[in-house]
């Protein structure tokens, strides 16, 4: 395919989005990630939304959002607005999952963390093997979820037990019945690469928890449907779930956006960039009196 299918592709134009989750100020990862998308957004002629996924309300915060909106506009990137908020649209997510649900792919789980761990950890002493983890580093779920009866499942929600929903994996590819892949972009929204997508490699993926009746994954899919995204822009850390993504979207008759995963931003540490890192906190470059060019310029977008 050339890049010169992409119009067609998209009648509507191009639609990006940067989407943060206020439970935290804004770092330079945050920065970077909504700077790619603003210059590829910039470089197609396309439109540029801002959603908010706050649909972790134990750490989601109204105040985070407010920070990091402003810090953005100090930024100097202009957003559609108003901003979606996922933690507004959770009926919507309840009729994805229900759909899912009415294909026979999706089983309640109530084993906790640690109860998964010592599953996993007998599996590898039954087998002599180490038991799967997920890109995560998660153990597989091995739990026997999948094969409770309907009236054990409900026995359980109805006295109130935790629990989460998961994805039949095997019944889930089954169903899809060819392999998946996804398109990767350059930095100019040229498509230079085709990568095969392993939904497997995360096992019965958690769609929905009883307390959240939702996931990142599932409504992150569904958003990106509602939205018309047709260019996902994210970190690299989020590489390994868009298998899991291609995956729903298939499940769910949705249109497949094209990706672009671009590079993280390192703490003195060598890892990626995370809430507490405050050095890299904006306030902090900001109240050091850094100017919105000065960390352009060392972003790389100068
Ligand atoms: N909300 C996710 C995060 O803050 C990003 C989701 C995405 O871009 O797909 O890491």
């Amino acid at each position: 395919m050339s890049s010169g299918t992409l119009a067609t592709r998209h009648p509507k134009g191009p639609v990006l989005r940067f989407a943060p989750s206020p439970n935290g100020l804004l770092h330079l990862g945050h920065a970077l990630s909504a700077l790619e998308n603003e210059a590829l957004a910039a470089a197609l002629g396309g439109r540029l939304l801002l959603r908010i996924e706050d649909i972790d309300t134990t750490r989601c915060r109204p105040e985070f959002e407010a920070a990091m909106i402003e810090d953005l506009a100090w930024l100097g990137i202009a957003f559609q607005m108003p901003p979606r908020r996922q933690s507004e649209h959770l009926p919507v997510y309840r009729d994805a999952l229900a759909r899912l649900d009415g294909m026979g792919l999706v089983f309640a789980s109530f084993e906790s963390r640690g109860e998964l761990k010592t599953l996993a950890a007998a599996r590898e002493a039954e087998t002599g093997h180490p038991w799967p983890k997920d890109p995560d580093g998660a153990p597989l779920y091995a739990g026997a979820g999948a094969s409770l009866s309907g009236t054990e499942r409900q026995t359980l929600i109805d006295a109130g037990k935790p629990h989460a929903l998961r994805l039949d994996m095997t019944r889930a590819l089954a169903r899809v019945g060819r392999p998946l892949t996804w398109t990767e972009v350059d930095a100019a929204g040229t498509l230079n690469r085709t990568v095969e997508a392993r939904p497997e490699a995360w096992g019965d993926v958690v769609l929905a928890r009883k307390d959240v009746g939702t996931s990142y994954h599932l409504s992150v899919v569904t958003d990106d449907a509602i939205q018309n995204v047709t260019h996902i822009v994210r970190g690299e850390d989020l590489f390994r779930s868009t298998a899991v993504h291609r995956l729903l979207q298939e499940l769910l008759e949705l249109p497949e956006p094209l990706y672009r995963h671009h590079r993280l931003v390192l703490g003195p540490d060598g890892r990626k960039l995370s809430k507490s890192d405050q050095a890299q906190g904006f306030r902090i470059l900001r109240d050091r009196g850094g100017g919105p060019a000065d960390i352009r310029r060392s972003l790389g977008f100068g």
